[in-house]
């Protein structure tokens, strides 16, 4: 049983440093342990995903997992609650849109971010099976988010234009 874990917020070291591979042949109990409190903590904070520097850990390993309902973009599909090892993420093609993303780690705060809409996604699973697919849409760019945190990188710096917007105003203005 995982526990809930304090999530890092912005300007903390973790946040900030290259996560290191997780050795796939030796799943360690910490290992375990670290995936069972990032499921615990994404469940708590009803984010959409999760990476293991937000809760102190610099290890290459995210979560994700969301319910259609309560994700506000626009092509947005359920999202199994999936743990990736190791993940790594190529484009398929040049396709790109900007929606508003957030982060448990940036309070309040959302901005507009490009990412790729088509890519191949590779992981390895809890069972330390390798699992190679495609995804689009909100599911790539949630990929791609929680990549950039393993290698110390918010979505907060790739915003161009000072595309910022608080969550009421997002509401307010129906922005995208
Ligand atoms: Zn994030």
């Amino acid at each position: 049983m995982g526990k809930v874990i304090r999530v890092r917020e912005v300007g903390n070291p973790y946040l900030k440093k290259k996560s290191e591979e997780v050795d796939i042949t030796n799943i360690t109990d910490d290992i375990v342990d670290t995936i069972e409190d990032l499921k615990e903590t994404l469940l708590y904070g009803e984010g959409l995903g999760i990476s293991a520097p937000q809760i102190g850990i610099n290890k290459r390993i995210i979560v994700v997992g969301a319910k259609k309902e309560n994700i506000k973009y626009n092509d947005a599909e359920d999202i199994p609650l999936t743990v990736m090892i190791n993940p790594r993420w190529k484009k398929v093609t040049d396709d790109t849109d900007s929606q508003y993303e957030g982060c448990m780690s940036v309070p309040e705060i959302r901005g507009k971010v490009e990412r790729y809409k088509n890519i191949e996604l590779t992981y390895y699973n809890e069972s330390g099976e390798k699992i190679v697919k495609e995804v689009n849409g909100f599911f790539a760019r949630l990929v791609q988010h929680e990549c950039d945190h393993l290698d110390g990188i918010l979505f907060i710096d790739k915003v161009k234009n000072g595309e910022f917007a608080t969550k009421e105003m997002i509401k307010k203005y129906g922005l995208k």
